[in-house]
């Protein structure tokens, strides 16, 4: 199939979810391909922050804790995310950081496992985003129990790797460099005949690729709500406790939110029921509060629908920088196979880092990562396919007259 610019935007103007686009601020002469990392900002955020900071803080100060809803926030956003990882309402709540609730759950799942002691191992895989291990680490030591985490090479050997030692299995779903999507359902099928527990990482996957916690008997999750859901930077995360383990849930970070009447300040801690007992302390409400646009632009689709559109985008992108970019030494990492794709694709070249600071020099942003990936994420709510075919045009223009340094010095942030 040979494709052009004119084919894309029929695509576009056949495209159901093409207005959603109008919703977000995204500057002219751009093409954003880094909403995995940072997504785009909505248009409302800008006057919900006007509003959090003018009005709510600057004009009923305190009171808004009560009349703003200040102090159930964590649990409105936890119920707006909750369709779209197959939650129920009462599970999630909004708050603290991806690599603080991996530690909360990690600890809970392996307090699930107090009375089997000979299950000491935390599976997880070595190309896992590295702060999920370093937490992992970082809790094993603490604990000082003898727990040990197991780094597995690829996902085919994770079968193998889980047995009668293993206490939890801690996977994200979706690979932050190759876009590679665990099957979230026969695994956690297969750490529960071991019976292990399982934690999930949904930083890649929330907002990104439909998924049924409950479906898949999940134990545990966290998630981003800065990347695919366009919380903004640094945006609180989310932690996802189902029914069945609330009772037994218990974190370490038993702070005062967490209580079940934190105003009595009672001297002796006692856990709330539900989720709120995965909170720990105050939260930042400006952030917090604008978490709520992005989830707000969601909830006038459904991840169906932005899956459909996510697919033919990262296949439109595959398809084109393979005929176009032919020649050149640029290798697919992310699997062809959509039921173990992201929302991300992510090439290979030899000189990845210098090429991608030609990309966003000539306006198309996506990010690097090592070793050698060029990594481009997939909005459906924002990407459009006329901004795929210009992403691969400047691409191959860069590839073709060599427009890029060798010797470019490395950002801070990559
Ligand atoms: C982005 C990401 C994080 C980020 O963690 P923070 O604590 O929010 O900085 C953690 N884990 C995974 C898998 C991620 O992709």
């Amino acid at each position: 199939m040979t494709y052009s610019r004119t084919a894309c935007q029929a695509l576009d103007a056949a495209d159901p979810l093409a207005a959603l686009r109008e919703q977000f601020d995204l500057p002219a002469g751009i093409i954003y391909l880094d909403g995995n990392s940072l997504g785009a900002r909505p248009k409302a955020a800008l006057t919900r922050a006007q509003h959090v900071i003018t009005q709510e803080w600057g004009k009923d100060l305190i009171k808004s804790w009560n009349t703003a809803g200040w102090a159930d926030l964590t649990k409105r956003l936890g119920d707006k995310l909750a369709p779209l990882v197959g939650a129920l309402p009462g599970e999630i709540v909004v708050t603290d950081t991806t690599s603080v609730n991996l530690f909360k759950a990690l600890a809970a799942a392996l307090a699930l496992q107090a009375d089997a002691p000979a299950r000491k191992v935390i599976v997880t895989e070595r190309h896992n985003f590295p702060s999920d291990i370093y937490m992992a680490e970082g809790l094993a030591g603490w604990l000082e129990r003898g727990h040990t985490v197991r780094l597995i090479d690829t996902p085919d050997e994770i079968p193998a790797a889980i047995g009668l030692d293993t206490a939890v299995l801690m996977l994200t779903h979706v690979n932050y460099r190759t876009g590679y999507q665990h099957d979230m359902a026969a695994l956690t099928a297969l750490a529960h005949q071991h019976g292990a527990v399982t934690v999930w990482d949904l930083a890649h996957s929330a907002g990104a690729v439909p998924m049924d916690l409950h479906g898949a008997q999940a134990d545990f999750a966290v998630g981003c709500t800065y990347k695919y859901l366009n919380g903004g930077p640094g945006a609180p995360a989310f932690i996802w406790v189902p029914q069945r383990h609330q009772g037994t849930f218990h974190q370490p970070l038993s702070g005062w939110w967490g209580h079940a009447s934190p105003f009595s300040m009672a001297s002796a801690f006692a856990p709330c029921d539900g989720i709120g007992r995965a909170l720990c302390g105050t939260q930042p409400i400006v952030a917090l509060s604008l978490v709520e646009c992005g989830l707000d632009v969601f909830a006038q689709t459904d991840m169906a629908a932005l899956r459909a559109k996510s697919l033919a985008l990262t296949d439109l992108f595959i398809a084109l920088v393979e005929e176009r970019c032919a020649g050149h030494p640029v290798e697919l990492v992310t699997p062809r196979a959509h039921a173990r794709r992201g929302s991300q694709v992510s090439f290979t070249h030899p000189h990845g880092y210098a090429v991608m600071q030609a990309l966003i020099e000539r306006g198309v942003i996506g990010d690097y990562r090592e070793p050698h990936i060029m990594r481009f994420g997939f909005t459906p709510l924002y990407t459009s396919f006329t901004d795929v075919w210009d992403a691969v045009d400047i691409l191959r223009q860069v590839l073709d007259e060599q427009a890029y340094d060798v010797h470019a010095a490395r950002s801070a942030v990559t």
